[in-house]
């Protein structure tokens, strides 16, 4: 890709994860006169830890991304309808027509919606009480919300958001179609040991069951095998979907995703596409619950991804040279009372090692290839999380004494704090030294961590790691204090 002609107009669609990493990289003065549509009120922010607006435990502005760098137009409540790639124009929503020598598309993804049924009302829209969770405003109103929820789909995110309700003190049934929670991602043992582990945190599970009406005036749902769930309010947790509608009808190739190549380029000139909205031409499935292929790489979708295609797009069209070959495979559940990590593939495997303590809620299943992880899942083992992770991501080879590794105590592998120039946060770059050094400045808690470095304000998958560092700081710190 050659580099930009100075002054030259880059229009970015969309103001998620994505489009902000993008437009940080390219920073200011950057090479580009850079304006973004967001369609949604709101600057950009962390979508993954929606989650902890629903329990109450980040208020909304913990969730902001940085400021753009100065100079950047953004334009939010404003969505682009219609891209003229031939004339390289984007129009607007409030009737404003932005012409383009670059385009971005960051549209995003949107929440699966059930047709017409249950959920909707005569006008065909949802019906009131009943709302997916995607944006903060969705978020918003569920947590100012009281009384039952039925949350309807069982995967990471219905998982996820059923745990941050309960956690805010809602009675919470959660209605899966599949035989177990998250059976997308774990087989029947570890979907076993997850379901004791859900139904002994309170949680009202109906497997094997869909929503066939919604009774009483919205006050009750009935499923399909006749029973009752007494909920006023449901979540709707069915999946997410790329947005391409914009992109489909200005005749870009689309599949499930706006296709793209390694270099994030679409099929109309000087279009690209980043994030959840795109689809890598050779890419296997799409979004944050899809699950790895054969190498262990998530195919598309979920935000280590997009934040990896929007610097490499950012280095692209500031005249460097970069390939987007796909995300971290790494799957950890945002909830502190689940310790669920899953890495890598079991494919290729030639030795298994599965631990089962279902009366502990715990299991593990080590896939290995030639002594080195291929795959891994473990369910309530959290001292065995960080280690397993540097085992997977580095290629080292597995301790000799598997069991010891699984229980944290397997040197080096063993719990507690790794080198401190190690990455713990890989979203936001944050080293243990640095959390070191914010820990010793008074940030004492994960949440004064993450509010000082950024750390776990991400994806979140490093809160564990956080957490054990910031433990370990604060034991050798009590007992400093108890010998002097
Ligand atoms: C509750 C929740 C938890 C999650 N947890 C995780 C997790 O733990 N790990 C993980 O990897 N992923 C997770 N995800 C997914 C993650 O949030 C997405 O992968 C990430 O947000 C993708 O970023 P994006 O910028 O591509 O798209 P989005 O975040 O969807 O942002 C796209 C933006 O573009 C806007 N837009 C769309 N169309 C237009 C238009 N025509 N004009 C103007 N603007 C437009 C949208 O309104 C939106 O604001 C989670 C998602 C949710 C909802």
């Amino acid at each position: 890709m050659s580099g930009p002609v100075p002054g030259e107009r880059l229009v970015v669609i969309g103001y998620g994860p994505a489009a902000h990493r993008l437009v940080e990289r390219l920073g200011r003065p950057g090479p580009y006169a850079v304006t973004v549509l967001g369609a949604e009120p709101e600057p950009a922010y962390g979508r993954p830890l929606l989650t902890a607006v629903l329990d109450g435990t980040l208020p909304v502005r913990a969730l902001r991304l940085p400021e753009p760098p100065p100079g950047t137009a953004l334009r939010l409540g404003v969505r682009a309808v219609s891209v003229d790639p031939r004339r390289r124009l984007v129009r607007t929503s409030d009737g404003a027509a932005h012409p383009y020598d670059r385009l971005v598309l960051a549209t995003g993804a949107a929440p699966v919606l059930p047709g017409p049924g249950w959920a909707r009302d005569a006008d065909g829209r949802l019906a009131p009480g009943v709302r997916p969770l995607r944006t903060l405003a969705d978020a918003a109103r569920l947590a100012s919300g009281s009384g039952p929820v039925a949350v309807v789909g069982g995967g990471v995110l219905g998982v996820e958001a059923a745990l941050a309700l309960r956690r805010r003190g809602r009675p919470v049934v959660l209605v899966h179609r599949g035989p177990h929670p998250l059976d997308r991602h774990l087989d029947a043992r570890a979907g076993e040991a997850v379901t004791g582990r859900l139904r002994a945190l309170s949680l009202d599970l109906r497997l094997g069951r869909t929503v066939a009406a919604r009774e009483d005036a919205g006050a009750a749902l009935a499923l399909d095998d006749g029973s009752r769930v007494e909920a006023a309010e449901v979540l709707l947790c069915v999946g997410a979907r790329p947005r391409v509608e914009l992109a489909r009808a200005a005749g870009l190739a689309v599949r499930s995703g706006v296709l793209v190549d390694h270099r994030l380029r679409t099929s109309a000139a000087r279009a690209y596409a980043i994030g959840d909205c795109a689809e890598p031409l050779d890419g296997g499935g799409y979004g944050p619950d899809a699950a790895p292929g054969p190498t262990g790489r998530v195919p598309a979708g979920g935000f280590a991804s997009a934040w990896d295609q929007a610097e490499t797009l950012a280095l692209l069209l500031t005249g460097g040279d970069g390939r987007h070959s796909g995300a971290r495979g790494v799957l950890r559940l945002k909830a502190p009372e689940l310790d669920l990590l899953r890495v890598g593939t079991t494919a290729g495997a030639d030795e298994t090692v599965v631990l089962g303590d279902a009366a502990a809620g715990r299991y593990a299943r080590l896939s290995l290839r030639a002594g080195r992880l291929t795959g891994a899942v473990l369910i309530g083992l959290h001292r065995a999380a960080a280690g397993v992770v540097r085992l997977h991501q580095r290629g080292e080879p597995v301790p000799v004494d598997r069991l010891a590794l699984l229980l944290g105590e397997a040197p080096p592998y063993e719990a507690g704090p790794p080198p401190g120039t190690a990455l713990v946060c890989h979203c936001n770059n944050v080293t243990g030294d640095a959390l070191e050094a914010a820990w010793r400045a008074g940030a004492r808690t994960a949440a004064a961590l993450a509010a000082a470095t950024r750390a776990g304000t991400g994806c979140g998958g490093c809160a564990e790691e956080v957490r054990v560092r910031c433990e370990a700081w604060s034991g050798a710190g009590t007992r400093e204090e108890a010998v002097s």
